[in-house]
């Protein structure tokens, strides 16, 4: 038994990332531990969604 195998799982996962220091980072989840790989190229490219419609504020 030397596998240790994550129960929790998490609807969201937290992902740490560590400083970039290559093309890739392996990110951790805070809760569950799972890694994956992010893109750091990709991660340059982090931009909020374009916004819908704007309704004008005036009221
Ligand atoms: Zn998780």
């Amino acid at each position: 038994m030397a596998t240790k195998i994550p129960t929790i799982v998490c609807e969201t996962h937290h992902w740490m990332l560590p400083a970039p220091g290559g093309p890739t980072s392996v990110g951790t989840c805070k809760h569950c531990g799972t890694e994956k790989e992010f893109s750091n190229a990709a991660a340059r490219g982090w931009v909020p969604r374009p916004a819908a419609k704007k309704k004008p504020a005036t009221a």
